[in-house]
């Protein structure tokens, strides 16, 4: 089977923000940023900021494209919503991504204040909200953020399985050089 339609299936239409919007609203949003990423050969991961019910940053995985190791979904949605409100103290604003984030991003999540965290798949590899550590909850730091782990999990995780399958059977033209970890990875390579 190939591709992005069954991908698009699996995102589902973009939701309409117009009806009262819940986590799975918005994760819907964050796969679509996903999708964006898996079209342009990117490991497909998608964050978006909200505050008060609007998204007012997203973004997706632009490391091969940009050549560029900070270039993670959530890091690009946090600098968009910092912009949006004209301030890098995020009060108030929650963080959707479709893959557990990672120790880098979990940083800047703490930095900006981010008051909620959701996220879709966990990262055995990589996660740092509760997987290999809790950066975002640990009482030394000076904020901590609460969790909502799981929302879509099925749908963020076979996102990225179906990715990297296409990858090894050649469907689709992975942006990049491949490592030996591809193979073994279900989500991010180290
Ligand atoms: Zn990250």
């Amino acid at each position: 089977m190939s591709d992005p339609d069954h991908i698009r299936r699996i995102a589902g239409e973009p939701p309409s923000l117009l009806q009262p919007a819940n986590d799975s609203t918005f994760m819907r949003v964050a796969l679509h940023q996903a999708l964006a990423a898996y079209e342009q050969g990117e490991v497909p991961v998608g964050a978006v900021v909200v505050k008060d019910g609007h998204v007012i940053g997203r973004g997706h995985n632009l490391r091969e494209t940009l050549q560029d190791p900070t270039a993670h979904a959530e890091m690009f949605a946090l600098t968009a919503a910092a912009e949006s409100v004209q301030s890098w103290r995020l009060d108030g604003c929650d963080l959707y991504v479709t893959l557990e984030p990672c120790p880098m991003c979990a940083g800047a999540i703490v930095n900006s204040r981010i008051r909620r965290v959701v996220f879709g798949a966990s990262d055995p590899k990589a996660g740092a909200c509760g997987t290999l550590f809790n950066v975002v909850q640990d009482s030394r730091l000076n904020h901590r953020a609460e969790l909502a782990p799981g929302v879509m999990a099925d749908e963020c995780g076979e996102i990225l399985k179906s990715f990297f399958r296409e990858c090894r059977e050649g469907t689709i033209k992975r942006r990049g050089r491949r490592t030996q970890d591809d193979e073994t990875s279900t989500h991010q390579e180290p």
